[in-house]
């Protein structure tokens, strides 16, 4: 019996073994798509922009005449806004990472919505499609927040500029702010192409893009980051969208932070 007890160890241990290195290395080959999907997307959503910049640089270098000013502008803008889209895109990855290995500092601060709304809208202006409009409401001034500035920067501009991304031209794009007892609930609204109800439950998952999104340039990262950073900051996002009917996301923000 002992050789027996023995021999049952050995094949507890052996299984036990096999299981461990079988998780190694599903983990390793997951890790490696990642990879491999991850610089797939960064050359991807790369190439467009810079093509985009080398050409309105040729043609700047072109327009040298005073009357050609329009012109110059032009590509001058187009230049502004594709640096601008490849430095966001480059901040969500360098956000995924440091949000990966722990590293995020946060910084609670008090400041009013307002100012982060003016600066986001202030931006989302230029992205804007033809006629499409962004309306807020006046109750922003009054709001007090005590939370992470940047952060929430850094989230309601993703929410508006998909909100803009997704939507058609002429649409309006509405931002609400409800005051709860203990928390502010903050609704970008929009009327644009909506999210399949099958395609829902991905929708925070890291590089997920619904099937009618893949027209329009997109990484899958912002919403996730978003939602990492909202949580880890004792806030959270939610959505409700139908299809070709328009999408709500809805951030709650506690009042005071003290659970953190
Ligand atoms: P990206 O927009 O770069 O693809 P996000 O993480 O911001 O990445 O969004 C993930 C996906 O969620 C999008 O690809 C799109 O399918 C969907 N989505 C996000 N916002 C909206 C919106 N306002 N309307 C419709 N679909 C949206």
């Amino acid at each position: 019996t002992e050789r027996k007890n023995y021999t049952e160890k050995l094949e507890k241990k052996v299984e036990e073994r096999t299981k461990q290195l079988t998780e190694a290395l599903a983990k390793e080959k997951e890790l490696n798509e990642l990879k491999t999907r991850f610089l797939s997307l960064v050359s991807h959503e790369f190439k467009t922009p810079l093509s985009s910049i080398l050409t309105s640089i040729t043609l700047l270098g072109k327009y040298t005449e005073t009357e050609q000013q329009e012109k110059r502008d032009k590509h001058v803008n187009t230049i502004k806004n594709k640096v601008k889209y490849l430095d966001t895109i480059l901040n969500d990855f360098l956000s995924v990472e440091r949000l990966e290995s722990g590293k995020v500092n946060y910084k609670i601060e008090i400041f009013s919505l307002s100012k982060i709304v003016n600066e986001v809208i202030y931006n989302a202006n230029m992205l804007l499609k033809s006629g499409q409009k962004i309306q807020y409401p006046d109750n922003i001034d009054e709001i007090i927040l005590q939370f992470d500035e940047k952060t929430l920067e850094l989230v309601l501009s993703n929410l508006i500029h998909n909100a803009i991304k997704y939507s058609p031209e002429d649409s309006i794009i509405e931002l609400k702010v409800e005051i709860e007892e203990e928390e502010f609930v903050v609704k970008v609204i929009d009327e644009g192409i909506g999210i399949p109800n099958e395609e829902q439950k991905h929708i925070f998952d890291r590089y997920f893009r619904a099937e009618n999104a893949l027209v329009t340039q997109g990484t899958g990262i912002g919403l996730n980051i978003a939602k990492q950073h909202l949580e880890n900051l004792g806030a959270s996002i939610k959505f409700s969208s139908r299809e070709n009917m328009g999408s709500t996301f809805i951030l709650h923000i506690p009042k005071t932070l003290n659970t953190i």
